[in-house]
Formats: structure tokens, sequence, C-alpha cells
């Protein structure tokens, strides 16, 4: 019972090398109710070839919208449901550039995402990125996704917060809540207060355990990080792949909602049109899709 909210096509996304139709038949062997293709909008990103990460997103408007099957309204049995979203990289000086391109074309799901610090991305210049303790790094960098979330209130998803735990050179990379406490409960107050959802995502739980010598166990998000979430009234979690070639659609996804039933958290949100949607990891009669009412209960999921 998962939208899986963030995904890559190679035809949309420089580092993406899945089709539309192999990334439908991964979701569809797995069994999401939804996927979501989110592709890259980075201004000031290059591909090796120099050109920018930033799609047309007319002609992406025009390929990918007619594609959508609300999986709000998925009957057991259907194939998964496919909805339109975009990853917008946070950059201030784009800041009017970024609301526009918001505005301008029919959403379902924005992801705000920080790729890159003081104009550095930390997979080409870790040097430039990581040249103070994780600490003070981890503290820049939350005060800048902060920024990101109260400049665009109007984007849906914060996309994974511990982007950069992935490539931090240290050797405990993995972005734990006494990092940088104060910034982790600005950045939540703002995300709760303006009903934009926290990204759980799975690559940076897998990059952690492949390529960073954690277990899985180990790899997967500070459970402080989540508790305080919770602690402060957050209650929209948003589960993503992130994936970039059809393989890697769904990994980890059941590992993931496993922890944070774990932890208390039974349900996840994803959105239509912008709109809040919210269902149960695993279904079971009498429980169904809702879309969130706004005036109803939104307290915390204890
Ligand atoms: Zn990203
Ligand atoms: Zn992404």
């Amino acid at each position: 019972m998962i939208v899986d909210s963030h995904n890559h096509l190679s035809e949309w996304s420089p580092d993406a090398v899945q089709t539309f139709d192999e990334m439908m038949q991964s979701a569809t062997e797995i069994g999401l109710t939804g996927i979501v293709a989110t592709d890259h909008y980075d201004i000031g990103s290059l591909t090796p070839y120099g050109k920018e990460w930033v799609l047309d997103p007319e002609a992406y408007r025009q390929e990918m919208y007619p594609r959508r099957v609300l999986p709000s309204e998925r009957k057991p049995g259907d194939l998964p449901g496919f909805l339109y979203g975009i990853e917008i990289g946070y950059l201030p000086q784009h800041i009017d550039r970024l609301r526009a391109l918001i505005a301008d074309y029919p959403w379902d799901i924005v992801i705000m995402s920080l790729h890159l610090i003081n104009g550095y991305d930390p997979f080409h210049s870790p040097d430039e990125v990581y040249k103070s303790s994780l600490e003070e790094t981890y503290r820049n960098i939350l005060t800048a996704i902060a920024e990101s979330a109260a400049m665009l209130p109007e984007a849906n998803i914060i996309g994974h917060y511990d982007y950069f735990s992935r490539y931090a050179p240290h050797d405990h990379p993995k972005m734990l809540y006494r990092h940088a406490p104060r910034e982790f409960d600005r950045l939540f107050r703002i995300m709760i207060e303006n009903e934009q959802a926290l990204e759980i995502n799975t690559a940076t739980i897998w990059k952690l355990q492949d390529a960073r010598g954690y277990s899985l166990e180990e790899a997967m998000p500070d459970s402080e990080v989540l508790q305080r979430y919770l602690e402060l009234g957050g209650n929209l979690i948003s589960i993503s792949s992130d994936a970039h070639s059809a393989s890697n659609v769904g990994r980890l996804v059941p590992e993931t909602c496993a922890w944070l039933q774990e932890h208390g958290v039974n349900d996840h949100v994803w959105f239509e049109n912008g709109k809040l949607f919210r269902a149960p990891f695993e279904q079971s009669p009498g429980v169904n899709i809702s879309e969130v009412n706004k005036d109803a209960n939104l307290s915390g999921y204890n």
C-alpha cells in the first residue's frame, strides 16, 4: 500500500537510466499503489556536457500529465497509479523562477531539495562542502533546507534532508539529531506550519549501507530525528526510493516501512494535484486511502 513519491526518468533527468515504461513495469512487479515521476529542475547544476539540469516544463507536462492515474482512485488489482511531479533544487537567487515554475504547472507533487550549498555540490566538490566538522556542515545544510521550506511554502515535500550524509568524507557520516538539534527543530516547525511532508529517502539508506559501512539497521534514519519530528506534531511522512534505474524502484521500501512502524508511524502521505492523501502501510478491512481534510485532527501519530 505504498506510493513511492520520488523517481527519475532518463528522458528528463541527466543522471537517470530508466524509461517511463521500465519504471511502471518495476512498480507493477513490486505491487506499489502508485509511483511519481519527479524529474530534476536544478538551476546551476551542469551535466558533464555543460547542459543545465533543467527540464522543459511544458514538454514535460505534455508528456506526463495525460499519463496520470490517481492512486486514490485505484481499485485492488489495478495497475499502479502514476503521478506527475518535480524535484526542485533550491537556490535562493532563483526564488522567483522557482515560484513561477510551481505556480504555472499542474504538479501533483513538488519536492524541494537542497543539492548545492554555497554553490557547491557534495559529489563533485567534497573539499568545498565538507570543510568543517560534520556538526557545523550539517547545521549549515539544515539551515539552508529550513530556508528553502520557508521561502517556498507551496512545495509539498522536503526531499532527503540527509542527502549530504551520502558523500561526507567522515568515518560516520549518518546525519544525527544531535549534530544539529536547534536546526532540526526549526526546520520541522516550518514544515509542520506549511504542511510539508518529511521525506524518508531510501536511496540515502542504501548509500550508507552499500558504500559507507553501515549495517542496514544502522543505516536507517536516526531514530531521534523521527521522534523529534513526531514530538513537535509532525505527521506527514512520505516514502521515496529516489530511483534513477528500474532496479532501484521501491528499493528498501518494505524495510523502511517496518522501521517506521516500530516507531509508531503506520501510514504515509502523498499529494494529488497538491492535495494531501494518506494511507496505511498495510491494507486492512475498513481502512482506506483518505484525502486529508484540513479541519480534521492533524495531531501526531501516537
Ligand atoms: Zn535529490
Ligand atoms: Zn531525486
